[in-house]
C-alpha cells in the first residue's frame, strides 16, 4: 500500500549499488496495492515484464471483482457446486485451508460476507468503500457462513453455503512472489527486492555480498517513520499484518480491516503490527494475519513451542504498549528506531 514507496526506495538505497549495476525499479498496480519490483541486472527489461505478467495473471485468477475470475465463479457458485479453477487456485486455495486450520480459523479465507458488512471487502475500491458498523444482528447472520472451508477436489472448488464468498486478500499477493520470483530467475536476474503490498521478498543479496536490509514500518507512526531495519536473507519473505492500514473512524473508535473471525470485529488481541519473516512467502503474508488475531500470547508460545509451522518463522511483534519483540533469528542485522518514539524492544530465545 501506500507505505510500499518510501519503504521501496529505502530498499534500493540500501542495496548500496555497486558500480556494475544500477538498480531498475518496475512498479505497478495489482491486486489492489501498489507493487515493485527493484532488480539488480544489466538489462532486467524482459524479467520485469515477465514477473509483472506473472502477477497479472494471478490477479485475473483470484480477484473476487473481475466476474470471469476463478475466486468470482466459485463465489457465484457457492451452495450449487463445484467449477472448475486453474491448478495455480486450487494450489493456493489448499494452503489457505492448511493455514485456516492451524490457526484455528484465525486466518479465514471466507470471511468475506463479514468483510463487506464493514466496508472492508475488495469489492469496492477504498476510496469508493463505505465503512460502517453492523449491527449485532447482520453480524449473526453472517458468521456461520465463515466456518465451513472452501473445498478443493483436484482442479475443482467449491462452496457448501449459498451467501458464502472466498476473500483470498489476505494471502495472495504473498502468494503472487514466489512467481515473481521464477518469473524473475528464469530470465536472469539473480537479485531483486519484490515489493507486493506488505510483503517483501529478497531474491540473493546485495551486489556487496552482504544481505538485503528493509525497514519495518513504525504502526503509531507516519508512513515514513520506521520501528526498525532487519536483514532479509536469500529467499526469505517479510510481511507484515497492521491494523493502521486500512481503517475508519465512527463515533470516535477507530475499526480496522483485520477481523477476529470468532467474532466479526476488527481484532482486538493487544497488537499494533505483526511482522513475520518466513522461507515462504504465501505463508509469511497468511501468518502475519492469522497472528496479528491471534494476539501476542498465542504467537510467542506457538514460536517457543518448536512445533508447528509458526516455529519455523521469525517475529516481530509489537504490543499496543510499544513493546516489541523480536524472536532471536532476526537478531543479527537488526537496527532498532524506534526509542526515541517509546518503543522498548526484547530479543525472544527459544
Ligand atoms: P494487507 O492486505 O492490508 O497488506 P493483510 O495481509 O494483513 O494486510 O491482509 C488483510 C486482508 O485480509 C484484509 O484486507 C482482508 O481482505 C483479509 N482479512 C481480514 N481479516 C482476515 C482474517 N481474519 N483472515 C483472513 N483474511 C482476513
Ligand atoms: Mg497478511
Amino acid at each position: 500500500m501506500r507505505r510500499m514507496l518510501p519503504l521501496l526506495c529505502a530498499a534500493a538505497l540500501l542495496s548500496g549499488c555497486a558500480a556494475r549495476s544500477e538498480p531498475t525499479i518496475q512498479t505497478f498496480f495489482a491486486m489492489d496495492t501498489t507493487m515493485s519490483v527493484t532488480a539488480y541486472a544489466e538489462d532486467p527489461t524482459d524479467a520485469l515484464v515477465a514477473a509483472q505478467q506473472a502477477v497479472n495473471r494471478l490477479d485475473a485468477l483470484w480477484s473476487r471483482t473481475r466476474p470471469d475470475s476463478d475466486i468470482a465463479r466459485l463465489n457465484a457458485a457457492a451452495g450449487t457446486g463445484a467449477v472448475a479453477v486453474d491448478g495455480d487456485t486450487a494450489a493456493l486455495l489448499t494452503t489457505a485451508n492448511a493455514v485456516a486450520e492451524e490457526s484455528g480459523l484465525a486466518f479465514n479465507p471466507v470471511l468475506c460476507p463479514v468483510m463487506d458488512a464493514w466496508g472492508f471487502g475488495s469489492t469496492e475500491s477504498e476510496t469508493t468503500a463505505v465503512h460502517r458498523v453492523p449491527a449485532q444482528a447482520e453480524l449473526d447472520e453472517l458468521l456461520p457462513l465463515t466456518r465451513d472451508l472452501p473445498l478443493v477436489d483436484g482442479d475443482t472448488a467449491a462452496l457448501a453455503l449459498p451467501g458464502q464468498a472466498v476473500d483470498l486478500g489476505g494471502i495472495a499477493k504473498g502468494a503472487a512472489a514466489r512467481y515473481v520470483v521464477d518469473a524473475l530467475t528464469q530470465n536472469g536476474v539473480e537479485r531483486a527486492i519484490i515489493a507486493l503490498g506488505g510483503n517483501i521478498t529478497a531474491l540473493g543479496v546485495r551486489p556487496d555480498g552482504h544481505p538485503f536490509r528493509v525497514y519495518v514500518r513504525d504502526p503509531r507512526g507516519e508512513g515514513e517513520d520506521y520501528l526498525c531495519l532487519i536483514a532479509l536473507p536469500d529467499g526469505r519473505t517479510c510481511s507484515t499484518s497492521g491494523g493502521y492500514e486500512r481503517c475508519f473512524v465512527a463515533d470516535g473508535v477507530t475499526y480496522h480491516h483485520i477481523i477476529d473471525p470468532a467474532n466479526g470485529y476488527p481484532a482486538q488481541s493487544g497488537l499494533l503490527s505483526v511482522t513475520v519473516v518466513a522461507d515462504d512467502p504465501a505463508l509469511a503474508d497468511a501468518w502475519s494475519t492469522a497472528l496479528f488475531v491471534l494476539g501476542p500470547d498465542e504467537a510467542l508460545r506457538r514460536w517457543k513451542s518448536g512445533q508447528g509451522t509458526v516455529a519455523g518463522m521469525d517475529l516481530i511483534l509489537v504490543t499496543d504498549a510499544g513493546h516489541v519483540y523480536v524472536t532471536q533469528g532476526l537478531e543479527e542485522g537488526l537496527e532498532t528506531l524506534g526509542e526515541e518514539a517509546g518503543y522498548t524492544y526484547e530479543i525472544v530465545r527459544r
